[in-house]
């Protein structure tokens, strides 16, 4: 069983004592793939150390990388960030671009000259993914209605990252050529909206991912998330469509596949 991990921040110094470890003990799991997630610029440098460390493995799952500039931390971004970012995806062999896109969940955030920076950077961001043709990966939180929008003038695809939220938007998302990205939450059984939402679109457009540190699933007795707890994730999916792991798990790697333009066998 092969499985791919979309959305990790394995790059992040919580796992630097043991990223090693865990990388092998994700790939005994049947987690063969997993992308490094971008968040700000300053971590660029350390993405692509940790990028070349894992694939520097044997063992290990293949990393990816997906550099981007994330809007919860838009009071950091500036426009050299924008610059830097088109540079490390020129030097760089990059699969997207990620996380991008809006997030109001924090109230400061919801402040017009806030929101319209992270606009204004998700925007640019997406023109950088439609120069080099990439897929680019979503967060959008407490924004869905305002990402849409933008994203209809847009035009590709990619990853709605952890999504959160409902039907109608789930349907959206996906008439735009856009995955649903699954985490740990799916482990939830108080998680109604989400299992409506996933439910809703089908398995032909879901992929799973772990957003580890975070979202850790309900089952497991660490805080700290890794990619080796993918298989929670699919098991709860697999309960909740009723249908075989196994069945599942081909089904999940041909849309990772797709959303990430790879064409490995
Ligand atoms: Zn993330």
């Amino acid at each position: 069983m092969k499985l791919f991990d979309t959305h990790t921040h394995f790059d992040v110094p919580e796992f630097d004592h043991d990223r090693e470890k865990i990388a092998y003990e994700a790939k005994q799991k049947g987690i063969e793939g997993l992308i490094l997630i971008g968040f700000l610029q300053s971590r660029f440098d350390d993405l692509l150390r940790v990028h070349q460390q894992i694939n520097s493995l044997k063992n290990a799952p293949q990393s990816y990388l997906a550099p981007g500039l994330h809007p919860l931390y838009i009071e950091q971004h500036t426009s050299q960030h924008l610059k830097d970012l088109e540079l490390f995806l020129q030097q760089n062999e990059c699969i997207a671009i990620g996380e991008i896109g809006l997030d109001t969940f924090l109230k400061e955030h919801k402040q017009p000259h806030i929101f319209e920076r992270q606009v204004h950077f998700f925007e640019a961001q997406l023109e950088l993914a439609k120069t080099h043709q990439k897929p680019v990966l979503l967060h959008i939180r407490k924004a869905h209605a305002q990402a849409l929008h933008i994203l209809k003038k847009h035009e590709g695809g990619g990853i709605a990252h952890a999504f959160s939220g409902g039907v109608q938007e789930a349907k959206a998302f996906v008439n735009l050529g856009f995955k649903l990205g699954v985490t740990g939450q799916i482990t939830n059984p108080n998680a109604k909206k989400l299992h409506d939402a996933v439910q809703a679109v089908g398995i032909s457009h879901l992929v799973i991912e772990t957003d580890c540190p975070d979202m850790t699933p309900l089952c497991c007795s660490e805080r700290r998330n890794t990619p080796a707890n993918l298989p929670y994730v699919l098991q709860a999916l697999s309960h909740l469509f009723n249908l075989p792991e196994q069945t599942l798990a081909t089904q999940l790697w041909e849309n990772t596949q797709h959303a990430l333009h790879l064409r490995t066998p």
